[in-house]
């Protein structure tokens, strides 16, 4: 089968095409600067951008460019756009609606509207997405993927905050988590990689990108995520404070006169590595500017390397133990002293890798000391190939069902 992933952003449009059978990917590309001056389409078919500008004042306009780029005859790798068996969207917030991905119906169109104060950047781009795609390919079958839903197995002690109850049941405010997709493919996968069945295992995953965070998947479950109502919470990340307590906020709002939305701002784009580093958001330019010996980067990227040990030693507990720890995302498949730095000192948990071993970039490696008692591995993710893969079958299950 022909799979289209679909990822819509504010005034972007990120697209994948998968082939089922190989899980290969046949083309990918990016619609880019939808609603503004100066939008263009890049395609990448075997390693080869096709670019093309054209004004696109939305996202209907984008879908349709899309799909004349899929088709267009000599840069494209369709005959027709009936070859696609069916569309699966990247949406953020499925809310506790969402246990697992849905086929898109006017009922979950209304719960993806209904989670938009949950997701407020990311939900009404999400659902341009979905709602153009439906107009432009009206017979294809689509599905929502919700990057919360794997964690809706959480236990409420994890996901309830020491707020009045009130708030929970009337405003739904609790830990969510994201990166779900993300979690759920490379604890799959680290079972699979070890030839071990994934409800026998404690998996503790760190998913460390510009935006991080971390799960304990337990016995194949989700029991705790850093994440929480929103992607801020957790470890410092590129752009995003990550924890603090939140009476910082309301102090600094006062003294600097900041209303809520200005301060969130702050937290969420101006920062983590970037606010405390002053120099980039990119683990990086930290990384190059902390080797230089300037303090500001060397004490931000200290400060992520401990979050994720605390994170780590704390989900061990909650589990009794761990028996794999993976790393994944571009400074989790990348970072090689990144993760010889908080794997140090780890042995107290049985935990210790190989520093020769852990020499590689974006490979699946086990990187395991051999008389280390845990496995510490990278796993590349690939949020496509589950998006791919849910979509398949429930298109599957809906058409048996017919
Ligand atoms: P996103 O969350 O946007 O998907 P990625 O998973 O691509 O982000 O991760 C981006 C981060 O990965 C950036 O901070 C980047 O600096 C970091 N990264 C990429 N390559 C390396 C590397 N070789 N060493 C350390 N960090 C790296």
């Amino acid at each position: 089968m022909k799979i289209l992933i679909v990822n819509a952003g504010s005034s972007s449009l990120k697209y994948q095409l998968m082939d089922t059978a190989s899980e290969s990917t046949l083309a990918k590309g990016l619609v880019e600067r939808i609603g503004i001056d100066g939008s263009k389409l890049t395609q990448c078919v075997n390693e080869e951008n096709y670019v093309q500008q054209k004004n696109m004042k939305n996202h209907v306009e984008a879908c349709k460019f899309m799909i004349e780029a899929l088709t267009n005859s000599e840069h494209g790798v369709l005959g027709s756009m009936d070859e696609i068996s069916a569309v699966g969207h990247r949406v953020l917030h499925g809310g506790e609606k969402f246990t697992s991905s849905a086929i898109i119906n006017e009922e979950v169109i209304q719960a993806i509207k209904d989670n938009i104060p949950l997701g407020p950047l990311h939900n009404p781009a999400n659902l341009m997405g979905v709602i153009a795609c439906r107009e432009v390919m009206p017979k294809t079958p689509m599905v929502a993927v919700f990057d919360t839903a794997f964690h809706q197995t959480m236990p409420p002690k994890a996901y309830l905050y020491g707020v009045p109850m009130d708030y929970y049941h009337r405003l739904r405010v609790r830990r969510y988590g994201f990166h779900g997709t993300s979690h759920l493919y490379v604890s799959a996968r680290a079972a699979e990689f070890l030839g071990k069945k994934k409800e026998d295992l404690r998996i503790i995953t760190c998913h460390l990108g510009n935006g991080s965070s971390m799960a304990a998947v337990d016995h194949g479950k989700c029991v705790d995520t850093s994440m929480g109502l929103t992607p801020l919470e957790g470890v410092i990340m590129g752009t995003r404070s990550g924890n603090l307590d939140p009476a910082v906020m309301q102090y600094i709002m006062n003294n600097d006169n900041l209303t809520a939305d200005e301060m969130l701002d702050i937290l969420n784009k101006k920062s983590g590595l970037l606010g405390v580093s002053g120099i980039s958001s990119d683990m990086r330019d930290v990384d190059r500017a902390a080797d230089e010996g300037d303090p500001n980067a060397l004490v931000a990227r200290q400060m992520l390397d401990m979050g994720i040990k605390k994170y780590i030693a704390a989900y061990a507990a909650v589990m009794g133990g761990v028996d794999v720890i993976v790393f994944t995302a571009g400074i989790g498949e990348n970072g090689i002293e990144l993760r010889a730095r908080v794997m140090e000192n780890m042995e107290f948990l049985g935990a210790k890798i190989d520093k020769e071993k852990n020499k590689v970039k974006g490979v699946e490696r086990d990187i395991s000391a051999s008389d280390s008692k845990v496995k510490v591995l990278i796993i590349p993710t690939n949020e496509e190939i589950v998006i791919a893969r849910d979509t398949v079958r429930l298109v599957s299950e809906a058409a048996l069902a017919k």
